[in-house]
């Protein structure tokens, strides 16, 4: 007989049933969640938790933890693999590394910090196979990746050609499907693919030179096409003129353009930046809240920066190129890879006294206290471009402790202090709204059934936290983790591992579309569209991990 596990006595935290802090019985059988049994003796284990708050596993729905980047940040920085000595002196086999960690370390830290899935979200089809490759091996936590499109050549040439909706919508199929994603990101549509072109720049409204096709025509294509194949996940948007001074014009022209269609904007502390002030760098983080606040369409996540060493790693080869020029130690990578699109990674150290940086610091603050609804924005440091994700405990604190923020504010570079509103913003977040940020909300944003929930039918991923007024020390060391009704983590560290699945999506597409991708591959491409396709084993990494496909439909 399977056993029966009560953890007795928590405060239960669990937003997706509306339970705030409701002191109630948890059981675990076979992996699940389950009801209270009839006799309250019947389970064969308990566990005294009283006083303990619990929560639902985390998730987190952008993090660069796999893949052609994330390799390339590794090989750049060998001085990286020596920062993260506590993770290697306890786990002798789990890798190293601080800002670009080894799969393993990845897992392992996410895993001590109550996380139970992940999810890559910049992965080109051209590099899929790479991908997960490093996902499977990524252990302690469920995964996926989004597959870039926007870019490559073969979508541009059919905007160019006007060949509709039905065209981009069985393209986006065939290439979920073949890459074996969960969703679809865009990262400065059409940019990344103009600056092959040498184009330096691109805004909404200005056409690629080569095929002169828009941004705003290749946003709305794909987040049609995303709606229409009835994703969960809406499309995944990096928008045009990342860091630039100005591009919070950029950002809210792209809510408008989206005229109430679902859309995620990703990373939005990088695209909110005016251009007042004698240093013409200013917050648009009130104006970009506001504007959030009045469009229940759109959801987004911060990518918060915090100050210190990192890597930067990006798609946006045309924006890491301007960043180039400030890469801390002064080496770079940039590429462009087939007819599909580019990344750069550029090492960068953050300063509090650095004008730019402390002001940048206080707009993703800006942007997480001034947004009302924590169902519609979720906590990332777009890992590791704004920190590493092993920053999100201090993140917490920041946003649940206002006078530690204001402490910390009071050490920045003074006119980013006088430039900010954040010394006047008194909100502070509750544990109810962290569990929706960081747990049901993001669950919800990807239709992981079973995830973000402590209801009886939910997968079994419990976090137990012991009660503590500095919210730093509370969250970067669950005092229990419970994975699939194991037990994986004691007291903020691995004590048995485990490997999980993989999240995709398999939407059905019109098979013509398979006739103009053979012609198009065997005309311009050095590998056949077969070779770019991840087969299911592959990605079950011969049985050590699972694939679960996710229903998709009309919306
Ligand atoms: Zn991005
Ligand atoms: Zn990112």
């Amino acid at each position: 007989m399977s056993t029966l596990t009560c953890l007795r006595g928590g405060r239960v935290y669990d937003p997706a049933r509306a339970e705030d802090g409701v002191v109630r019985d948890l059981y675990i059988q076979d992996g699940r969640l389950v009801a209270p049994p009839a006799h309250p003796d019947a389970a064969t284990t308990t566990l005294d938790i009283s006083g303990r708050v619990v929560m639902a596993g985390a998730v987190d729905l952008h993090t660069h933890i796999g893949g052609g980047k994330v390799n390339l940040a590794r090989m750049l920085l060998p001085e990286d693999h020596a920062r993260d000595p506590v993770s290697s002196a306890r786990h002798p086999h789990a890798g190293c590394g601080h800002a670009a960690p080894a799969t393993r370390t990845a897992g392992y830290r996410y895993a001590e910090m109550g996380y139970v899935a992940c999810f890559e979200p910049a992965m080109l089809a051209a590099n899929a196979r790479h991908t997960h490759l490093e996902l499977a091996d990524t252990p302690m936590v469920d995964k996926g990746a989004y597959v870039l499109l926007g870019n490559d050549d073969f979508l541009l040439r059919a905007l160019r050609a006007e060949r509709g909706l039905s065209f981009v919508r069985d393209y986006m199929a065939w290439t979920l499907r073949a890459a074996q994603a969960l969703a679809v990101k865009v990262v400065n549509p059409g940019g990344i693919n103009a600056f092959k072109f040498n184009q330096r720049k691109l805004d909404l409204d200005e056409p690629n030179r080569h095929y002169g096709v828009t941004p705003r025509t290749v946003l709305l294509a794909l987040a049609r096409a995303v709606h229409e194949l009835g994703l969960a996940h809406p499309l995944h948007i990096h928008g045009c003129n990342l860091g630039v001074p100005g591009n919070v014009e950029t950002t809210l022209a792209t809510i408008d353009a989206l005229a109430g269609m679902r859309g995620h904007l990703t990373h939005v502390q990088f695209h909110a930046y005016g251009t007042d002030g004698d240093r013409k760098f200013s917050s648009g983080a009130p104006r970009i809240a506001e504007a959030v606040n009045r469009h229940p369409n759109i959801s987004l996540d911060v990518g918060q920066i915090m100050f210190g060493r990192t890597v930067t790693e990006s798609g946006d080869t045309m924006r890491q190129f301007a960043g180039s020029a400030f890469a801390d130690p002064r080496k770079w990578i940039g590429m462009d890879i087939e007819c599909d699109a580019g990344c750069g990674v550029v090492p960068f150290r953050y300063r509090n006294q650095n004008f730019v940086n402390a002001l940048q610091w206080a707009i993703g603050l800006e942007l997480f206290l001034l947004i009302d609804d924590p169902w519609r924005i979720f906590l990332t440091t777009d890992h590791p471009n704004g920190a590493p994700f092993t920053s999100y405990p201090h993140l917490i604190r920041l946003l649940m402790d206002k006078s530690f923020r204001r402490d910390m504010l009071a050490t920045i570079h003074p006119e980013a202090q006088a430039a900010s509103t954040l010394g006047a913003i008194e909100r502070e977040y509750s544990l109810y709204e962290i569990a929706i940020m960081t747990r049901a909300a993001p669950a919800r944003a990807l239709g992981l059934d079973g995830f973000g929930s402590l209801a009886p039918g939910a997968r079994a991923h419990v976090v137990v936290y012991r009660e503590d007024a500095d919210r730093e020390r509370m969250f970067a060391r669950p005092e229990l983790v419970f994975k699939d009704g194991r037990l994986i983590v004691r007291d903020g560290q691995v004590i048995d591992e485990v490997w999980g699945a993989t999240h995709a999506v398999h939407p059905e597409h019109d098979r013509a579309i398979e006739r103009e991708l053979d012609g198009y591959f065997t005309r311009y491409m050095t590998v056949r569209k077969e070779h770019l396709m991840v087969a299911d084993d592959e990605v079950r990494d011969g049985g050590r991990g699972a694939l679960v496909l996710h229903r998709t439909g009309a919306a």
